[in-house]
């Protein structure tokens, strides 16, 4: 289970996202300054779906995902698995 973020990896991940800004192409930049309204909002870091801390790994490698692995599959996967939908 992912635990919760320290006011110091929140600032590391604030610094990322602003690097990351200046060469992000449009679309990113949405996430990423939706992700810094999370961080002063104190959302950040937890999935937009079921409330879970993000797993480190998974805000390490893209610093502006809004949900976890498992609600990102299921987004993903909605519509298309045969039998799910009712
Ligand atoms: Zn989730």
């Amino acid at each position: 289970m992912a635990h919760r973020l320290t006011t110091r990896e929140i600032e590391q991940f604030a610094e990322a996202l602003l690097n990351a800004r200046a060469g992000a192409d449009a679309a990113v930049t949405d996430d990423i300054l939706d992700a810094l309204d999370r961080i002063s909002e104190g959302t950040y870091g937890r999935c937009e779906l079921c409330r879970e801390w993000l797993p480190r790994e998974r805000l390490l490698a893209a610093p502006w995902a809004r949900r976890c692995l498992g609600c990102e599959r299921k987004a993903a996967g909605a519509g298309r698995t045969p039998g799910a939908a009712t």
